[in-house]
């Protein structure tokens, strides 16, 4: 699919893209002039293009330099995972690791539509495990190891796209990405103005520090939010999310509505439905009281059971009259079932199992 990826020490082609001035210097170099950095840019985000080899626009002399030095990926696909309805799962190594640990998972998931056009949606990662410690969740339990840079981020998406189109994307692989905001922004950023995903079409997904979420409001970020939510008790939340222990659930319900106020996006809640945990009727009927006269949707996640975490999948009916019970009160509620690699499916397990 692509070329090998750095060696300790070189610096990627994507990671350069990050550095415009350094990319114009290492192209100059290299005997080439300003326009050749923007054609380097132009073959790898807009059209696609992995290999040197394929830019024929530019001369064998600058073609062949930064093949050398500069491969155009940095991280390495160490295994993938084909479900039979196409869903794809990769697992990355990033570049410099020496730890099987310093890992991260994307998936490609192909649309339920027919239409070959409709393209895929892609889930990335933003970190390399996470702080945030849900104890249902393969993705904190190995604690944080450390931030993806911006290009890292950006790589999932090229590859991805080397899959197949893509029409939508989710950050919501393993890793809290308002922990790595930053990163996350710069990555969507080109991922919004140069692969050309709109911004309805990208959704961040995030427990919700609210501090963070009007920060990132100000920015008029090129991406929809999705706020974890998971219960409507406060005791509960500080048991089922850890980092937002004693953040009352309604600042977070607050900052969401000041969200949608700044950017004109509506927030969707997400809610995993963890069986006899908080999948029951008084869990729908707080839920829908909190809830009650904001513009929002409820995404129900039937919990995918990590092994070892102590949590169990909902049964259906419950996970269908939670859902009833929602839409009865006034509210706007979908069910998310996993697609595919149902065993492996769930954040953080292939590297948990790796
Ligand atoms: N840290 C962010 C984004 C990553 S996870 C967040 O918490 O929102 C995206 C969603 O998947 C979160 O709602 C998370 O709670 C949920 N999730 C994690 N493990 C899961 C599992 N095993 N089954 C179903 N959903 C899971």
């Amino acid at each position: 699919m692509s070329e090998p990826a750095t060696d300790q020490g070189q610096i990627s082609l994507s990671e350069l893209f990050f550095q415009p001035e350094e990319l114009q210097k290492r192209v100059e170099a290299l005997g080439g002039r300003a326009f050749h950095a923007r054609i380097l840019r132009e073959q790898v985000l807009k059209n696609g293009v992995l290999n040197y080899a394929d830019m024929t626009a530019l001369s064998a002399r600058l073609r062949d330099g930064f093949a050398q030095e500069h491969p155009i990926l940095s991280c390495t696909e160490i295994s993938r995972i084909v479900a039979e309805d196409g869903t794809t799962k990769l697992l990355l190594r990033l570049p410099g690791a020496a730890d099987k640990e310093d890992t991260v998972e994307t998936v490609h998931i192909p649309s339920h539509r027919r239409d070959a056009d409709a393209g895929a949606t892609l889930c990335v990662s933003t970190q390399v495990g996470c702080a945030v410690a849900c104890p249902f969740c393969a993705s904190g339990r190995l604690g944080l190891r450390r931030n993806l840079e911006a290009h890292e981020i950006l790589e999932q998406y090229l590859m991805g796209r080397a899959m197949g189109k893509l029409s939508r994307s989710v950050v919501m692989g393993i890793g809290e990405p308002m922990h790595n905001y930053k990163n996350t922004l710069a990555a969507l950023r080109v991922v919004h103005e140069e692969l050309g995903m709109g911004a309805r079409k990208i959704t961040v997904s995030s427990v919700g520090f609210p501090d963070r979420l009007r920060a990132a409001a100000q920015d008029k970020p090129p991406f929809q939010l999705a706020i974890s939510l998971h219960t409507p008790f406060d005791e509960e939340r500080d048991e089922l999310v850890p980092a937002m222990k004693g953040i009352p659930i309604e600042d977070v319900l607050a900052a969401g509505d000041d969200w949608f106020g700044v950017t004109g996006r509506e927030v969707t809640y997400e809610y995993v439905l963890l069986g006899g945990t908080n999948d029951t009727h008084a869990h729908a009927h707080t839920l829908a009281q909190r809830l009650h006269g904001r513009r929002c949707t409820v995404n129900l996640i039937p919990y995918n059971p990590v092994a070892g975490m102590g949590y169990a999948r909902p049964r259906g009916e419950d996970v269908e009259a939670f859902k009833e019970s929602l839409i009865e009160q006034g509210l706007v509620a979908t069910v998310r079932w996993s697609r595919g690699l149902e065993q492996d499916a769930a954040c953080g397990q292939l590297r948990l199992r790796s």
